[in-house]
């Protein structure tokens, strides 16, 4: 007689406490929380964490949220942007203060996730807060190739476009400029689709595949593409990509729609 087992189960990944070491403002909606996590086994860039909040009378509401910081950074970053009649986010963004607790599990995803040894070139499309894992590449890349010569650097160019409403909306502006500045294999490219400053010389509308197709290295050089955002500049975005000719293998989404909900 052959007796049967039960198919294992995925395990399924802990509920971990964090505590806020810090709140940074970066734009008027958004604030990156600085956590400690003990046990933190560690991420790679691109992927996210679920944030779980528990009310006193035992309601609970779980969101996801991408992780800001390189997976080389010893504090977990999390860039949070406040929706106005959101449950969650305006939890995060105004109420959490350094020293408060908060629930969180992951590192959670294996698909949208890039790192140096995956090699380029490293093409980044980010809608608003969709910047934030992308960014988690971008300073991973810096923190990798900072001691790297020049033809290491040239192995993995990176460009970034990023698409935000206004001038003031774009998340980690300096941080990028500066990334951009100290290193000539990382260009980034901004349009501002509502408001642009006085004598704005970017690109003033929405992503489209003009744009695309001048950021962007052309499709025989095989780019890996990492796009995130809204779900509508996301599959706009995916789509103009493929119709330029680019793999559809090596361009990857995330969508940062409604997520979780509550128990
Ligand atoms: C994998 C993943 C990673 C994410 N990473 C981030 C991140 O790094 N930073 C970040 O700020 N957000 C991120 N999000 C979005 C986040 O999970 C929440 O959806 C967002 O914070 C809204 O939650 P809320 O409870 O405040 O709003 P809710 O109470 O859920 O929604 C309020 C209203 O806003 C609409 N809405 C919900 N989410 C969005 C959205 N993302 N954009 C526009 N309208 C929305 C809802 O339909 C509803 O009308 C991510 C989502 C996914 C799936």
């Amino acid at each position: 007689m052959s007796t049967v087992s039960a198919p294992a189960r995925p395990r399924a990944i802990a509920w971990r406490l964090a505590s806020v070491a810090e709140v940074r403002a970066e734009t008027v909606t958004t604030r990156t929380l600085v956590l400690d996590v003990p046990g933190w086994p560690g991420h790679r860039a691109g992927q996210h964490v679920d944030v779980r909040l528990t009310a006193e009378d035992g309601y609970q509401a779980q969101r996801s949220y991408s992780i800001a910081s390189a997976p080389e950074t010893p504090r977990l970053a999390l860039t949070v942007e406040r929706l106005e009649d959101g449950e969650v986010s305006p939890y995060l963004t105004d109420v959490l203060r350094p020293g408060d607790r908060l629930e969180l599990r992951g590192p959670i995803g294996g698909y949208f996730v890039w790192d140096v040894t995956l090699g380029g070139p490293l093409l980044l499309v980010a809608g608003g807060s969709g910047i934030v894992p992308l960014m988690a590449m971008l300073r991973h890349r810096a923190a990798v190739l900072q001691h790297a010569d020049a033809r290491a650097r040239h192995e993995v160019p990176a460009r970034l476009l990023y698409s935000a409403r206004r001038w003031d909306d774009v998340i980690y502006r300096e941080e990028l400029a500066r990334l951009a500045e100290g290193d000539e294999t990382l260009e980034v490219a901004l349009t501002l689709t509502r408001e642009a400053p006085r004598g704005w010389t970017g690109f003033r509308r929405r992503i489209d595949k003009m744009m695309l197709a001048e950021v962007a290295w052309p499709p025989a050089e095989r780019p890996r593409a990492f796009v995130c955002g809204p779900t509508p500049l996301v599959e706009a975005v995916a789509a103009a990509l493929v119709e330029l000719g680019h793999d559809p293998a090596r361009v990857k989404t995330e969508r940062f729609g409604p997520t979780g909900g509550s128990a």
